[in-house]
Formats: C-alpha cells, structure tokens, sequence
C-alpha cells in the first residue's frame, strides 16, 4: 500500500477503478445535530460526494484551512464559533467557498445577514434533502465547476476548479489535492515565509495523522512539475512565493 504522500506524488491520474477524490465534489459539513448532520451527509454519499463532516465552529475553520472544498454547509446555531461568525473568517480569509447555510432561525434577519456576509443560498429546517441537493447543484452552477477565480502572483497561476498550475511561459500541469492546498496556501500569502507547521495545517485534515517530510515531499513534487524557480526555500525557515511584482 502507498502511503497517503506517495499516492500524491505518483499524480493526477487515478488508478483503474478508483474515483479519487479530487474528482468527486468535496463538501464540508457543519452541523451540531446529529439527527440532521446524519441524515444529510448519507444523502450527500449517495449522490456521490465525498463529505466531511465537522459539528463546531473552530472545527469548520480549521477544516477549510486544510482541505480545497467545493462547497460548505453551515449550520448557524453550532457550538463554539457560530454559522455566521465561521462565514466570516471564511471570507476574512479571502476563502472563495461557497456555502449554503442551513438553519432552524427562520428570522429574516438571520437570513440577511448570513447572506451579506456572503452566503451563497440558506435553507430553513426542516428541509426536504432533494431540496437541498438541488440548491447545492444551482450554487455549483453558478460557481462554474465548483471553484473559484484563479490564484495569482503574477507569475504562478493556480485554478481551483482544475488543480491545473503554470508557472511563467511553461506549460501547464495538474497538481494533486495535496500539492495544490500546499501552493495554494503559499498563494494566499505571496511575500510570507511559511514554516513547515504552517503548511502541515493547510494540508493536513482536521483528523489526520501529519507524515513526517511530507512538506519537503510536496514541494518537491511542485517543483519537478513546474520549475525549481518557482518556490524558494528560506533555509531553517521555511518556504515562500514571490509577491506579484
Ligand atoms: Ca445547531
């Protein structure tokens, strides 16, 4: 068996008869009630999306640090950060989720200021499944194929709905999912030395287990695939991009 960062370094293409994962849609999951949370995340199974569920606020934050999701659905009331606040430092950090918030508060003014802070649709519980599961489709529609604007310092350009990198004139590559967190976090703070523990956070689940070397893995798959050049290491520190100039 591989290891989880040799199956990232042997790339994109998914073995004969396994969907990877960065082909199915990935959705984050926070809701603090079990009977909903199970309910709608073996509903999510079915439909073929691979989901990971979270039932606290600081869990949902964490999580969409670590993990390029597709789509999050958030429940208001949860414990610790609540729904709204969770939105908030999704969009604090730029975080182009979109996210469907789902809520047992049927005020309006709920629903207005989850949606000024930049939820994408809200449903009010109950809610039928098939419901929600059409409303997820919409949003994703309307997001294109489930991702955001491309990531850029100018030199690098990373596309979130295709893990596809180019850097400078080169060609184009795929990323694996966990090469692209890696870049993707690096882009996110073009000009900013990351350490090792940093870029572990941003590729590591909530609940895994961190491999040892696997930064120095990844960056060096990066760099085989689009240029030594384009990452530099600050020895003893750790790794930046540079600021779009
Ligand atoms: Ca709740």
């Amino acid at each position: 068996m591989l290891s989880k960062v040799a199956e990232d370094l042997v790339g994109a293409i998914p073995p004969k008869g396994a969907v990877s994962k960065r082909w199915s849609m990935r959705i984050l999951l926070a809701e603090d009630d079990g009977m909903v949370g199970e309910a709608v995340a073996q509903a999510l199974r079915d439909a073929a999306y691979a989901i990971d569920w979270v039932t606290d606020g600081n869990s949902a934050v964490d999580a969409a640090l670590a993990e390029p999701y597709d789509m999050a659905l958030l429940d208001l009331g949860l414990p610790g950060l609540d729904g709204c606040e969770v939105l908030r430092r999704f969009r604090q950090m730029r975080h182009p989720l979109p996210v469907i918030i789902l809520t047992a508060r049927d005020g309006v003014d709920d629903r207005i200021e989850g949606l000024d802070l930049g939820a994408d649709d809200y449903l009010v519980k109950p809610f039928e499944v098939r419901e929600l599961l059409a409303r997820m489709r919409a949003v994703l529609r309307r997001q294109g194929s489930g991702a955001a604007a491309i990531l850029s310092n100018g030199a690098i350009s990373l596309d979130p709905a295709t893990y596809e990198v180019t850097f400078g004139a080169g060609v184009s590559c795929r990323l694996t999912a966990r090469e692209f967190s890696l870049l993707r976090a690096l882009l996110a703070r073009p000009g900013t030395i990351l350490s090792r523990m940093d870029l572990e956070r941003h590729i590591y689940g909530w609940n895994e287990e961190v491999e040892s070397n696997a930064v120095e893995f990844l960056i060096h798959a990066i760099r085989k695939k689009i240029g030594a050049a384009a990452i530099r290491n600050v020895r003893g520190v750790g790794w930046m991009v540079d600021r779009p100039s």
